[in-house]
């Protein structure tokens, strides 16, 4: 429980009583428990100087003790007041309670109120920031995981473009690459895949429906896989049939940039240079308004998080980060192309940790 420790210094360090930690990623990076407890009430509370505890849903109370977890369990059934339970073990280990450290991003303003309504002269300072920075360096155990999600997520691409035929729809194909990662120990699929096709990968989230694969069309996948509770998330963008010269010229360019973006990560270079890399590439060719996103994001337990690689992001990169770079180019009259890849920041550049060609694949 190394990592609960780090969050007891920060309560040190500040002065905070105790931390409540409900965000089931946080929780599971602190404990090794994964759980989506939907509605119910799942936490974990550190204190300062006190040993911490889970409280969880009864029925979840075995599998918090098969996790290797040493401290109490505070088990509620659906009958219970979950929130008294909380508030009573809480005031039997700690006599004096002013500060809370909260994830503020996460705690609905339901859950807040409660927590004041149950100790009104409670002040709350913001966990997330601690959490999230506690998260951006990845060990070798998180790397690994990641890796298997990434070649995982390889895999799901190579099913994908051996799916292609005229008149299958997207659909189809979300369903036969999702069932080959599970085959292959997938656990669950790391965002709603993306698999589109035609004009509306001008899309940049698009949503997979009942349209027909037709010769012409780019096809856009954009999908990643969970591996023992870690995400892997890839683009890929591929041909049916021979495209257009203004359709390859779109892609040439997003193929430049994002090598451009790739070959400027080492530790110490700034996470606004990674944006601005592949920006000026996408620029110069004349598509600058066509990239209306990010560079990209962190990954690990979550899909989406610390570092956000934007164009005004100072954080210096460092070694053990991980994180995508994922330019693309929408026009919605002619094409969308996005090439999506995860990458570990090594002691001295870059491990790709996504390895699926970039050339561009002309299918059929
Ligand atoms: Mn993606
Ligand atoms: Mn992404």
């Amino acid at each position: 429980m190394a990592n609960i420790q780090k969050v007891q210094d920060f309560l040190v360090e500040h002065s905070i009583d105790a931390a409540l930690i409900t965000n089931p990623d946080n929780i599971f990076y602190l404990t090794d428990f994964r759980s989506d407890p939907h509605e119910r009430l799942l936490g974990v509370v550190v204190f300062k100087e006190k040993d911490p505890f889970i409280i969880c849903p009864a029925m979840e109370v075995a599998d918090v003790k098969a996790i290797g977890w040493n401290y109490d369990i505070i088990g509620y059934k659906d009958t219970d007041n979950a929130f008294a339970f909380l508030e009573q073990a809480i005031t039997e280990r700690i006599s004096s309670f002013l500060l809370l450290a909260i994830e503020k991003q996460h705690l609905t303003v339901d859950r807040f109120e409660i927590l004041q309504s149950r100790f009104p002269s409670l002040q709350f300072a913001n966990l997330d920031e601690k959490l999230a920075s506690c998260r951006l360096v990845k060990n070798e155990i998180e790397l690994e995981h990641l890796r298997k999600a990434a070649e995982l997520a390889d895999y799901a691409i190579e099913v994908g473009c051996n799916e292609i035929a005229e008149g299958k729809t997207e659909l189809e194909i979300v369903q036969a690459v999702e069932t080959a990662v599970k085959q292959k120990g997938a656990e669950k699929m790391s965002f709603d895949t993306i698999i589109v096709s035609g004009t509306k990968t001008a899309s940049p989230h698009g949503i997979p429906g009942e349209r027909k694969i037709e010769k012409g069309d780019f096809i856009l996948f954009d999908l990643g896989v969970v591996y023992k509770g870690y995400c892997s998330d890839i683009t890929r963008t591929v041909s049916f049939g021979e495209p257009s010269e203004e359709k390859r010229k779109i892609y040439e360019t997003v193929k430049k940039a994002q090598q451009a973006a790739i070959d400027v990560v080492r530790p110490g270079t700034l996470a606004k240079e990674v944006d601005l890399a592949a920006r000026s590439v996408i620029e110069e060719a004349g598509y600058g308004e066509l990239f209306p996103h990010r560079i990209g994001h962190g990954l690990g337990i979550s899909v989406h998080e610390y570092p956000s690689l934007t164009g005004t992001n100072d954080m210096p990169l460092e070694k053990g980060m991980v994180f995508t770079i994922e330019p693309g180019i929408y026009d919605p009259s002619i094409t969308g192309v996005r090439i999506e890849d995860d990458l570990y920041v090594t002691e001295d550049g870059v491990e790709v940790l996504t390895k699926f060609p970039k050339d561009l694949k002309v299918i059929g």
